[in-house]
């Protein structure tokens, strides 16, 4: 069985804990607003959603998610 992928866009949240944005690594500070993937069609697992902070999404928006990290 061929695992298809699923289509993902970037969703506005705030979180009660702190989170990393995978981008540029910075720490996103409790209730600070930031953007996390989700599923389109299906459900993502939080665990591999990919976070980041506006800052970067101003910068490249939906085109972080075809962006790897920079390492
Ligand atoms: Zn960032």
């Amino acid at each position: 069985m061929v695992e298809k992928s699923i289509e993902t866009h970037l969703v506005k949240k705030q979180s009660q804990f702190p989170t990393m944005c995978i981008s540029c690594n910075r720490t996103i500070p409790i209730y600070e607003p930031h953007f996390v993937e989700e599923g389109i069609t299906g459900h993502i697992h939080s665990l591999i959603a990919r976070k980041y902070c506006t800052e970067c999404y101003e910068k490249h928006g939906e085109h972080l998610l075809h962006m790897g990290p920079t390492a």
